[in-house]
């Protein structure tokens, strides 16, 4: 099996070469277009958090700006009437122009001993219920004094001392010490409705307001504090107004209060469910510190799964589909084009085969016409001298020598039989390979049609001093076709006459109840092993025609003419020491589907060489 299948890696390597080649192609197109897409969802995603982080400072920057405008309003003139500072922020039009805000007002910083004289003061100026709250014994006080616009939110925070709550006074200390406008932590408004679970979380951003010139030193700046112009926040109202690209709808935004993130300090979150998964495993989140009137806030940009584009998902399957479908077209055109190599190959040596085939078949061919003219020649040239010999007599004055011409007719006659024997062999192989015997099957027994044979050769073996005897002391039956018997025997009893250099010749027939046995044995020249397979093969001699005549076919027809009774033949024989030939007959006969249906031929009856 590995044999197989390493010879088949070798025959298809340049195929598969290909399709290595075409799927490192589409892995490396397929990497250069998903890195393309990453690089542009990084680029959009930082985008995002660019364009967010910096409106968000611009717009803390433009409300800080706004706060100090206001605080400009107080530091030029002593007194703010409440309709001054009403009209004054109405003009800032602060829905329209600054969302999320949730008012402008000043809240006064009160001395120990002047909250009662504020509280009167303030009473008087229409607002009767007025008082400064939460109530309590405190080192300082501040008070709301005025919040515009005052609807019924913001009328609520009215006289609220923030500094009595610690988030807002940590704030308000600050933006007093410093100066600056100062951001307080994350706070619950005291305008959102105790009972409203949409409350937002919300903080504020102070802006001092000095007495006379500005203080320079923190104690200064204590001791001349007038107040503090704030605003108030709503974060969600604040941040409803942002825009950035994907915000609100692929790319998610968090605001914390401080270096760390956690639901104590979160301000605002845009997310809906689940946490950060997506945008973390897309490495699409970032953590953005950003300064807001002195304090940190951490901005979270993190993309929704929504963020990836659709079309970028199709690009990237279209590119791996195709490379995939034009490696495996590259892959089967390849070995296609392989196996046509292959087959032309393979088509080129069958060629080669059979034209060296054809080569051997003309040669023997034409070695076989050359015996066979040899063979034919030697019978007529001997038929034309006898004929030759006779003319002359005829032609001769005087009486006819009877006895010689006699013997002169029987010569011809004789010359004649070995012509048409020769000629009879010819057409019998020529019918052997054409067409299927006819067997005429009918019970036998093989001892007397062997006497009746070999008693036709007496006359041969006499004048040629050979002693040839049959050896078939009990009869053995069997179904057999009589000519067909009669043309082995004489075949192999003719062979051994002549090979056998005038030894006797021996013919035994034996039978063990299923099958008969024939056997020929001669004394003679013999023959070597390597050719005692061939010479049953057609035109096959094991000796030189220049010694014996004949054509090579005697044992060639004999093999097909047994095999067709369903036997077998065998040669024994070693060179010098005369052969021993075997034939083996079933006594049944051939099996069923040996029995030819051919077209019958004209058994032959003369030894076939
Ligand atoms: P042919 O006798 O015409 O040559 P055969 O087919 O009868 O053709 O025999 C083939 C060859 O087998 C002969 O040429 C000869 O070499 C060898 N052969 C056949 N019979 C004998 C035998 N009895 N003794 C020795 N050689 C034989």
């Amino acid at each position: 099996m590995p044999a197989l299948l390493s010879s088949h890696l070798r025959r298809h390597a340049s195929a598969y070469c290909a399709l290595l080649v075409g799927l490192a192609v589409t892995g490396v197109a397929a990497l250069y277009v998903q890195r393309g897409i990453d690089e542009r969802r990084n680029r959009r995603f930082d985008e995002a958090v660019r364009e967010g982080t910096l409106g968000l400072q611009q717009r803390m920057d433009m409300y800080q700006a706004m706060l100090l405008g206001t605080r400009g309003l107080f530091s030029s003139s002593q007194q703010v009437e409440r309709d001054e500072f009403h009209a004054y922020v109405e003009s800032l039009e602060l829905p329209r122009r600054y969302p999320g805000i949730q008012g402008i007002g000043f809240s006064q910083w009160l001395r120990p001993g002047e909250l009662e004289a504020h509280e009167a003061e303030v009473g008087a100026e229409g607002l009767p219920d007025y008082h400064v709250w939460p109530e309590g014994e405190r080192a300082e006080y501040t008070a709301i004094v005025f919040l515009e616009p005052l609807d019924a939110r913001n009328r609520r925070a009215i006289g609220f001392d923030m500094f009595s709550e610690p988030t807002r006074q940590e704030a308000m200390r600050r933006a007093m010490e410093t100066a600056l406008p100062a951001a307080s932590g994350k706070v619950r408004l005291v305008q959102e409705d105790e009972a409203d679970t949409r409350a937002q979380a919300g903080f504020l951003i102070y802006v001092p307001v000095y007495n006379g010139t500005q203080p320079t030193t923190p104690e200064d700046r204590r001791a001349h504090l007038r107040g503090f112009v704030y605003a108030p926040f709503r974060m969600g109202d604040l941040v409803e107004g942002l825009r950035f690209p994907g915000f609100q709808g692929t790319v998610d935004l968090e605001i914390h209060d401080g270096a760390e993130t956690g639901p104590e300090a979160l301000l605002f979150t845009s997310r809906q469910e689940g946490p950060w998964e997506e945008g973390a495993r897309l490495g699409l989140y970032r953590e953005v510190p950003l300064s807001v009137a002195g304090r940190r806030w951490t901005l979270v940009f993190a993309a929704r799964e929504s963020f990836i584009e659709r079309n970028s998902q199709l690009q990237l399957g279209t590119v791996l589909i195709s490379g995939l479908l034009v490696t495996l077209l590259l892959f089967l055109m390849t070995r296609a084009q392989v196996n046509a190599r292959a087959a032309a190959e393979a088509a080129s040596a069958e060629q080669q085969r059979l034209a060296s085939e054809a080569r051997t078949a003309v040669r023997v061919r034409d070695e076989f016409l050359g015996v066979a003219a040899h063979e034919l020649r030697t019978p007529l040239t001997s038929l034309k001298l006898q004929l030759q010999l006779l003319y002359r007599q005829l032609r001769q004055p005087g009486p006819l020598d009877a006895e010689r011409v006699e013997r002169g007719v029987e010569s011809c006659e004789r010359q004649t039989t070995r012509l048409s024997q020769l000629v009879d062999s010819l057409l019998d192989v020529s019918r052997l390979m054409h067409g299927r015997m006819e067997l005429r099957l009918e019970a036998l027994e093989l001892g007397e049609v062997t006497r009746e044979l070999v008693r036709r050769f007496e006359t041969d073996a006499q004048s040629a001093g050979v002693r040839l005897t049959v050896d078939a002391p009990l009869p053995v039956q069997g179904r057999w076709d009589r000519l067909r018997l009669e043309q082995v025997l004489t075949n192999l009893v003719s062979n051994a006459l002549k090979y056998g250099q005038g030894a006797p010749v021996d013919v035994r027939v034996r039978g063990d109840g299923s099958a008969a046995f024939l056997e020929v044995r001669d004394q003679g020249i013999g023959i070597a092993r390597e050719d005692a397979e061939r010479i049953f093969d057609r035109f096959e001699r094991a000796v030189s025609s220049r010694h014996y005549g004949g054509l090579g076919l005697g044992l060639f027809i004999t093999r097909q003419l047994v095999e067709a009774l369903g036997g077998s033949i065998a040669v024994v024989s070693l060179p010098g020491q005369g052969s021993t030939f075997t034939v083996r007959l079933p006594v049944t006969g051939p099996g069923e589907e040996a029995e030819g249906t051919a077209p019958a031929s004209e058994p032959p009856r003369a030894p076939l060489h």
